[in-house]
């Protein structure tokens, strides 16, 4: 086969001359395909992100001729290690993702393999029609790789899985030929060597039959091994409605070890008209999976799990309290979520009705709490989500691993199933927490491993164990995940010798070479070979001196105790830094989107290296010298350019890897290395020599001012030409402010933080009279009498941290807190206005060792708004605030603002003005990010994100709606993005409130 050495260069060059798309042979873009959400690394030769079909075929000749495996890709949230291989990997994701043809009245879609689930969907919509295999990565997934791992969703059920909603494959094989996989009936139309493949298939199907029969598991959900039983149905739920063959569904759940897919027709369900949850509480778990069997006859969609550990992981947030505690009755130890849906909204509330009585008759009467209201029903769907994404967030070496999540037995042993697998667990020294589709009799469960250690030696003893059980009861070994690296040695387990070599043979038959994705299905290696993992033997962590506190990920945990060590115990020698970026599992959640936030950079350029996993796996192979000896390399730092530190994955991502915090520590080791751009540095110390600037307002703005200044500012700053630049004012903040008598005594300190006292003034004037109006004391943060620059107004050190100088802006935390500590340990709120600078106080600051005061400022920092809604919802808060001419506001959130759920108290303090009516704009970064938007490189970046859904919102707003926006950048990026279709002006909600005060003042003729 394949020398990967010398031949990749030829590989590298003939398809670089061959195709459009984009080909990637270096180490960093290889290093970001070796993985998938599974625990291997394989490195593969080469990367293909291909434009076209034809772009894919020229990649198949090429590999054809050079014996180069092929690898096929969609998201990459494969659990199993299907899509890592020492192969070139074929993404299509970025561009083959279109609606090839669409037939209302016979309820089919035909479409590329790279379209997303979530996105075909919401295409369909309109048409009342779906696509029901509702897979829990539907934001990420990819038809194309549903296909090949035959996808099963929740509501699995009632709508099977993909090899049940599959008509048509269009494939290319191995060899080049094209064919359209289908129907018995439409392949005798095939080309003649698909004919005889066909012909061939159908002879072993025919002679395997008995085979087939007795090993295949009857269970709905078997997607291991290929899809022989088309040959003899064997599923609880016929693949056609006939019975009659499809060879489509041989492809399916291939796992690319077949054919690459190139096209895929598929078949369409209306969008059930009414839904309704009956959840139900159970005393024990073996309790709830006794009933499910007695449950499914009611005839549900969706019959899912919540164990206790996740009700009380739930119940820790207090967002989700309230919605899982209305769910609840008494403290069950698991409740099965109950869908129902129906054309009628009588139908879903007639089954619940017959679910509270099926309940009773078995000994469990008011044991289901009704929810019908689509709202709610969507807030506990999210809780259950929730759940699993703390539990995957666990800190320290041991994680929940998955290797036997998706073993499916029938409904009748689920209980005991359960049951003796959590012995197993306990025997192993670990536990799990069992969550999902009860339904179908597939429980998820990820027992806690440490793979660098024990984890491969335990894997294998529990997988053993649980096949035991799992053939005692007659059920499938992979029930949903697929083969890939860690199940395919169990196919021959599962199907026996027989049909283990009918299987070879299929693959011999499509793929004689076997180019295609080799070592999945068939000719497996072992699943404990830790060659294979992402932690290899001898996997080890540079040693980095960090600026940042990173000891809290740097702990060991013990998962039948339940307890962590201290923080900084965990010896990481990169001081918790390397852990904290191991937490990125490559589940791929990043690649969403919805209207969060995460990840701009990503949904603009839609490449891996700027999403937040590649980032993640950017940094973890150069933190283990994966990348060369030197962690602050290149590689890194292109794959953290486009980053724009807005924090969305803080909050949406399940692990809670935090791009933006880890930029501040890669920026700061990059300058200790490589030093700073004396660009980079005059902006940071903006807050430095803004006071001269204040003074010279006029020389400071010639920039904008004369003709020609922004060409030469591009030319020698690289600040982009196309852009102005924040105006300096003369009447800054502090210059028209004198200090306060009754500072000693105020119950709020507004800090006026550098962006606000040089460039928007008003904005604190408007806060101060906001404050006032309130009657509310206020004291203005400023430095202390014996502060060396006390001329120089406080800054929070934000400009310092972007640009990684993290001493720097110590130092100004120091100073801010030095100044606030009378007033915090006094009990007052800190109040600010700019949300990264504030909510920073509440963040990075708990990150630079800076010590008890940073804790005490953190538990008082609030955004103006904040504050404004406690003290309402507390009953202290009286505005006299009246209508104003305006009587709609949109509001646009801060990336942090959003990071840090402080969007609700803009939205709810702005509805305190009577009349005005607020919407939020479902908008992700502005674009603009602090410099980033103003710099060329980023600029056209930086337009791409604010036009994916903020500019269009501002530029459809009706006439007089009032634009709000928090951020300044966002207030500039807005201007900027709306000065050639009649120029929007944006403002800080407190102005808004002003507005309407001095509206009142006036009409009271104040
Ligand atoms: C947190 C989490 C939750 C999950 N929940 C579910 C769930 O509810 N149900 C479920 O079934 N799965 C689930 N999965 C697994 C996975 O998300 C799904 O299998 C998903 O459908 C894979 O889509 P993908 O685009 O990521 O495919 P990939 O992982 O990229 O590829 C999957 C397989 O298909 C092959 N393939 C991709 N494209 C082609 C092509 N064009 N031609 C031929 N072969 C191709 C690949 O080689 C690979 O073998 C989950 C995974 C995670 C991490
Ligand atoms: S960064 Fe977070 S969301 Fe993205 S793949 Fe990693 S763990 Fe998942
Ligand atoms: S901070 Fe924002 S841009 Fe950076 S990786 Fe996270 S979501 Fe993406």
């Amino acid at each position: 086969m394949f020398d990967s050495g010398g031949s990749a260069g030829e590989l590298a060059r003939r398809l670089r001359s061959a195709v459009e798309g984009e080909v990637m042979f270096d180490r960093a873009s290889r290093g970001r395909y070796a993985t998938d959400a599974s625990i291997y690394q394989v490195e593969p030769v080469g990367v293909l992100v291909p434009r076209s079909d034809a772009d894919v075929q020229a990649a198949f000749d090429v590999c054809r001729q050079l014996r180069v495996p092929l690898l096929a890709r969609g998201a990459g949230s494969s659990q199993c290690g299907q899509t890592v291989g020492a192969a070139l990997v074929i993404d299509h994701s970025k561009h083959l993702n279109r609606v090839v043809a669409f037939d209302r009245d016979a309820r089919t879609v035909t479409v590329e393999p790279g379209l997303v689930l979530d996105a075909l969907n919401a295409w369909l919509k309109p048409f009342g029609l779906w696509f029901p295999v509702d897979v829990s990565t539907s934001a990420q997934a990819t038809l194309g790789g549903m296909a090949g791992n035959n996808s099963c969703g929740s509501r699995s059920i009632a709508y099977g899985n993909m090899v049940h909603n599959v008509r048509v494959i269009d494939a290319r094989l191995a060899d080049g030929t094209i064919a359209r996989f289908g129907p018995e009936a439409e392949m005798t139309s095939a080309p003649p060597r698909v004919r005889s493949l066909v012909d061939s298939l159908r002879a072993i199907g025919a002679r395997e039959a008995d085979e087939i029969a007795t090993r295949v598991p009857a269970v709905l959900r078997r997607v291991g091994g290929y899809n022989i039983d088309v040959f003899h149905p064997v599923s609880e739920r016929p693949y056609t409605a006939d019975g009659s063959v499809n060879y489509a569904h041989l492809l399916v759940g291939s796992e690319g070890t077949l054919a690459w897919t190139r096209e895929i027709t598929l078949s369409l369900a209306p969008i059930p008209a009414h839904r309704a949850l009956g959840v139900v509480s159970f005393p024990s778990l073996y309790r709830a999976m006794e009933c499910a069997r007695n449950i499914v006859t009611l005839g549900p969609s969706a019959v899912e799990l919540v164990d206790r550990t996740m009700i009380e992981l739930a119940r820790d947030n207090p967002a989700f309290r309230p919605v899982i505690d209305a769910a609840l009755v008494g403290e069950p130890d698991a409740i099965l979520l109950t869908e129902f849906v129906g054309e009628e909204a009588a139908d879903p509330a007639r089954k619940i009705a017959h679910l509270e009585t099926l309940m009773s008759d078995l000994g469990l009467p008011g044991s289901v709490v009704p929810l019908v209201d689509a709202g709610l029903q969507r807030a506990l769907w999210e809780v259950r989500k929730a759940g699993l994404n703390i539990m995957m967030s666990l800190r320290g070496d041991g994680k929940p691993v998955s290797f036997i999540e998706d073993c499916a037995v029938p409904l009748e042993h689920l209980a005991d199933y359960v049951d003796r697998l959590s012995e197993i667990f306990r025997r192993h020294g670990t536990r799990g927490t069992w969550y999902a589709h009860a339904s179908v009799g597939t429980l998820h469960v990820r027992p806690i491993l440490d793979m660098r250690r024990d984890g491969a030696a335990k894997m294998r003893a529990i997988a053993e164990e649980a096949s035991a059980l799992v053939r005692e009861y007659k059920g499938a070994y992979s029930g949903e995940h697929g083969d890939g690296l860690v199940r395919s040695e169990w196919v021959a387990w599962q199907f026996g010798p027989r049909l283990t070599h009918a299987f070879e043979e299929i693959k011999a038959l499509f793929d004689p070479d076997g180019i295609m994705n080799p070592g999945k299905i068939v000719r497996p290696r072992p699943m404990d070979e830790r060659s294979l993992f992402r932690y290899p033997p001898g996997y080890r962590t540079l040693p980095v001196a960090t600026a940042l506190d990173w000891s809290a990920w740097n702990v060991d945990y013990d998962p039948v105790a339940d307890i962590f060590t201290a923080p900084g115990t965990g010896g990481d020698p990169a001081r918790g830094f390397g852990k904290a970026v191991e937490m990125c599992n490559n589940n791929g959640h990043c690649r969403k989107f919805d209207a969060g936030t995460m990840c701009p950079s990503y949904r603009v350029t839609r490449d891996e290296v700027h999403l937040t996993r590649g980032r993640a796996n950017t940094l973890r192979l150069a933190l283990t010298g994966q990348l060369g000896s030197e962690f602050a390399s290149p590689a890194v730092r292109e794959a953290l350019d486009l980053c724009v530190s807005c924090k969305g994955c803080r909050r949406d991502c399940p692990t809670g890897v935090d791009m933006a915090r880890m930029k501040i520590e890669f920026n700061h080791q990059w300058q200790r290395a490589h030093g700073i751009a004396l660009k980079d540095r005059v902006i940071a110390n903006l807050p430095r020599w803004a006071p001269w600037a204040a003074r010279l307002p006029a020389l400071a703005n010639l920039r904008d001012a004369l003709p020609g200044g922004a060409r030469l500012s591009e030319a020698c700053w690289g600040l982009s030409a196309k852009r102005s630049l924040p105006r300096f004012r003369r009447d800054t903040f502090f210059s028209t402010q004198r200090e306060r008598d009754d500072a000693g005594a105020a119950d709020v300190v507004l800090f006026v933080d550098t962006f606000t006292e040089y460039f928007e003034p008003e904005n604190a004037h408007a806060a101060l009279a906001v404050l006032a109006a309130a009657g509310r004391r206020v004291a203005l943060a400023q430095p202390l009498r014996e502060d060396a620059e006390r001329a120089r107004p406080l800054c929070c050190g934000r400009t310092f941290l972007a640009a990684g100088l993290v001493d720097e802006a110590k130092r100004e935390a120091q100073r801010l807190l030095r100044a606030l500590a009378p007033h915090v340990e006094r009990g007052a709120f800190v109040v600010g206005l700019e949300p990264s600078c504030l909510l920073g106080l509440r963040d990075e600051y708990l990150a630079m060792s800076l010590g008890e005061p940073a804790r005490q400022l953190a538990e008082r920092a609030l955004l103006i708004e904040e504050y404004l809604v406690r003290e309402h919802r507390a009953g202290r808060l009286h505005l006299p605030l009246v209508a104003l001419p305006e009587r709609h506001a949109l509001v646009h959130g801060h990336c942090h603002q959003k990071a840090f759920d402080a969007l609700g108290p803009t939205r709810e303090v702005l509805r305190l003005v009577p009349e005005l009516a607020v919407d939020v704009v479902e908008s992700s970064c502005c674009g603009m990010a602090g410099s980033f938007g103003y710099e060329a490189a980023h600029y056209d970046v930086s337009m791409r994100m604010a036009e994916l859904a903020l500019l269009p919102a501002v530029r459809n707003a009706r006439p007089g709606t009032l634009i709000v926006a928090d951020g300044t950048s966002c207030r500039h990026q807005i201007a900027d993005g709306t000065a050639a279709s009649g120029r929007r002006e944006a403002m800080h909600a407190v102005r808004v409130l002003a507005r309407a005060l001095d509206r009142a003042g006036s009409a009271a003729g104040v």
